[in-house]
């Protein structure tokens, strides 16, 4: 039976199931697209439970753009280009907007730059910075940041070892905040079970799907603790700054 490493915790792993590659989120409305005919396997790690489809880490970014991140990209996400980055915003100035003055931000994963600019607008440093496709140049001038938000972006992310390896080099120092959004496949996924939770996506990018506990690993491996503010909406740091304390208050 073929094993696959973990791209997580590097547990041996073996296949779970497979699904249609026009899987998309869409489905959860009720609106879902003809069968491609192309099976995404996607594995399971029985340590740390992360579910992830193998296939996409020999992707190339072309690849990625030609098959989903392309021109219909936008009838599995209609919301992303306008909708989702401002109420994004608008959630980060909720919880921070009083401490503004003491936040450098950078929002990573920003695709159109709507996000920062909506922050921008309310008086905050923002930067948008994209890490797809690949753009080392842009991304060594970017300087550093004590707060990165990172919305919808750890399930599109083929190896997470090369997201967090960036996002470390651009936190400033020890007291930083990673802020950001995930589902978490806890009681979703499960063994002896298919994988028809909606959120596992291909046609969305949605190809790798954390736990709890692989973001625990996952934090871990670079030093910093996890807190999930609700299934969906996560920190990582290692100390918190004083304008974020209130995050782990109940
Ligand atoms: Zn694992």
């Amino acid at each position: 039976m073929k094993t696959y490493k973990c791209a997580v915790c590097g547990h041996s792993s073996l296949l779970f199931d497979v699904v249609d590659f026009n899987k998309s989120c869409e489905e959860i409305r009720g609106y879902y697209l003809p069968l491609l005919g192309h099976g995404v396997y996607y594995v399971r790690c029985q340590a740390c439970k992360y579910t992830f489809a193998p296939e996409f880490s020999a992707w190339t970014d072309q690849d990625f753009v030609n098959m989903i991140y392309n021109d219909s990209y936008v009838e599995v996400d209609p919301d992303y280009l306008n909708i989702i980055p401002k109420g994004n915003a608008e959630a980060l100035n909720s919880i921070f907007g009083h401490y503004r003055n003491d936040i450098k931000h950078l929002d990573y994963g920003g695709g159109n730059g709507v996000l920062s600019g909506c922050l921008e607008s309310f008086g905050w440093s923002s930067t948008s910075y994209d890490p797809f496709p690949a753009n080392d140049a842009k991304l060594n001038g970017l300087g550093t940041f004590n707060l990165i938000s990172a919305f919808e972006v750890f399930e599109h992310v083929p190896d997470p070892h090369v997201m967090m390896e960036t996002i470390e080099k651009l936190l400033s120092g020890p007291d930083a905040v990673v802020f950001f959004s995930t589902l978490l496949s806890d009681g979703h996924i499960n063994d002896g079970e298919r994988l028809n939770w909606w959120y596992v996506a291909p046609r969305n990018g949605h190809i790798g799907l954390h736990s709890s506990q692989s973001l625990a690993v996952l934090g871990e491996r670079y030093g910093m603790k996890l807190h999930s503010l609700n299934s969906g909406t996560h920190i990582f740091y290692r100390a918190l700054p004083g304008w974020a304390t209130r995050l782990i208050q109940n």
